[in-house]
């Protein structure tokens, strides 16, 4: 039997189907060259707005009606699955299965209903909510790699589905992530992005439900006990018993310092940000973890304080600028880039023309605009949508084309400077030029006279700068 997968949505929901891929590839399946190819398509959902819900509710269609022609499975995981379940049998009457995002460990027994004969196989079980088994990763390892480290959201955003989809914050113990990374580095992986939805939460909430715990100690003890690869020596630390000043640390700037530890990782990212983890410790470790990247998506949504407070984001306009500003003293140069929803309830004028100046303050390297989309079950959808869409489209345009001008002016100082970057290897529209990635996460584009290997840093001139693209020399 062989598979495909369509993934949508965010970066949560690309490693994810990593770990699907591997669970299929463990389970006896192999993958498929193309859709033609394929026995069994997967398709993983988002579901942060309606319009990524009737993509993938339209995709699964066009692949049912395939259906008729040979023999195929079509099922749904992901945040659409979660949140209509057995519902989406009735929009896609062709479809064979809906598994949920705390379920991923039930492939086995899916694979096997599927292959016994069932359809509309549902494994959606709320007792599920064992998270799902992360330390699959694709081989061969890539040179970049996600590790999630943090599952489900605590922070309830008015707005925001992931809560009710994703579950309540559950943290991976300290000792799996560092295992999973060492397990990459060793594979070849140099650099790697902690995945989290508010991912400075990590080891912040306490953890009571039993499912949490694994390998029979509590939550709390694994998160906080780990090791550190001091010179590849691997000591056990123990918390009871302190004897470094890192244990001392709050636990997401100590995982920093732990990961960093692995000699041979090149470089360190996490995402999503919010305010309120921009501690002082974590901006100490800007300042004391070179393999740490100058770059933060700290998400702001909006400039209006009404809008933030109605959002309930937990910072205001003046409370996030400061944060800039405290990050930009930490860590000079750094990238910020951001998200924001335009059309929110009660969005005037005014509050999108605030919205407008923030961006310009704060100076983005790059933003994500989104139109408000209403979602069941959230706070925000029992408020009036009152913003027509029309006037969604308008304030989206023109915020677009703010980005774009802050951004081509920051980009524009990176002229002639030397920029280090990490060697990606042939960049996928033009195999002649090679690619690769600033500590800023920007794109750097570069003629490789033969010597620059992949996963290397190498210095390279900046000759030519784009809104989103830069060309250097080596
Ligand atoms: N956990 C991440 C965000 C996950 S959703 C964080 O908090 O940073 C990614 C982005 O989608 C959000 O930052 C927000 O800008 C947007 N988004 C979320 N819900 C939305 C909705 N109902 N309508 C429009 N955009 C939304
Ligand atoms: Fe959604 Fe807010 Fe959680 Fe991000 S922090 S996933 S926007 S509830």
């Amino acid at each position: 039997m062989k598979y495909l997968l369509h993934t949508y949505g965010c970066q949560m929901n690309v490693r994810d189907s990593e770990m699907y891929a591997a669970l299929f590839d463990s389970n006896g399946l192999a993958p498929a060259r193309g859709e033609d190819d394929a026995d069994l398509i997967l398709i993983n959902t988002c579901a942060v707005r309606g319009k990524a819900e009737d993509k993938a509710v339209g995709k699964a269609r066009l692949l049912c009606v395939e259906k008729r022609r040979r023999p195929l499975l079509v099922g749904f995981a992901g945040c659409m699955a979660q949140r209509l379940g057995a519902e989406l049998f009735k929009r896609v009457p062709l479809l064979d299965f809906v598994i949920g995002t705390r379920s991923a460990s039930r492939v086995p027994e899916l694979l096997q209903r599927l292959r016994s004969g069932e359809t509309r196989v549902a494994l959606l079980d709320p007792a599920d909510t064992i998270p799902p088994n992360p330390n699959q990763h694709p081989s061969p390892a890539p040179l970049s790699a996600y590790v999630t480290i943090l599952l489900g959201c605590n922070r309830h955003c008015a707005y925001c589905v992931v809560p009710q989809v994703r579950g309540p914050e559950y943290s991976r113990p300290a000792q799996d992530i560092l295992d999973d990374i060492q397990t990459l580095v060793n594979a070849g992986t140099r650099e790697v992005t902690l995945l989290g939805q508010s991912v400075m939460r990590y080891g912040v909430s306490p953890c009571d439900a039993p499912h949490r715990m694994t390998k029979g100690s509590s939550f709390n003890r694994e998160v906080s006990t780990f090791k550190f690869f001091n010179g590849g020596e691997a000591a056990v630390s123990n918390p009871l018993n302190v004897e470094t000043s890192l244990l001392k640390l709050e636990p997401f700037p100590r995982l920093l310092h732990a990961i960093c530890e692995i000699p041979e990782l090149k470089r360190l990212r996490f995402t999503s940000g919010h305010p309120s983890g921009c501690t002082d410790e974590l901006l100490d470790a800007f300042r004391t973890l070179p393999k740490l990247c100058r770059h933060l998506h700290l998400p702001v949504q909006s400039g209006s304080n009404k809008i933030l407070s109605a959002m309930r984001r937990g910072y205001t306009r003046e409370t996030y600028l400061e944060t800039l500003r405290r990050l930009r003293d930490a860590a000079p140069g750094i990238a910020i880039t951001s998200d924001f929803i335009v059309g929110f309830p009660g969005e005037t004028e005014d509050d999108f023309e605030q919205t407008r100046s923030l961006l310009r303050e704060a100076a983005f390297d790059n933003t994500f605009i989104f139109k408000y989309s209403p979602r069941p079950g959230t706070p925000a959808a029992l408020l009036d949508d009152n913003v027509p869409a029309s006037e969604k489209m308008r304030r989206n345009k023109i915020l677009l084309a703010d980005q774009d001008e802050v951004g081509q002016s920051l980009n524009d100082h990176l002229l002639h400077t030397t920029q280090e970057i990490l060697v990606e290897g042939p960049s996928l529209r033009n195999p002649a030029r090679w690619a690769g990635r600033t500590s800023t996460n920007k794109i750097v584009h570069f003629d490789n006279p033969g010597n620059v290997l992949i996963g290397e840093l190498a210095n390279l001139t900046i000759t030519r700068v784009l809104p989103q693209t830069l060309y250097g020399r080596l």
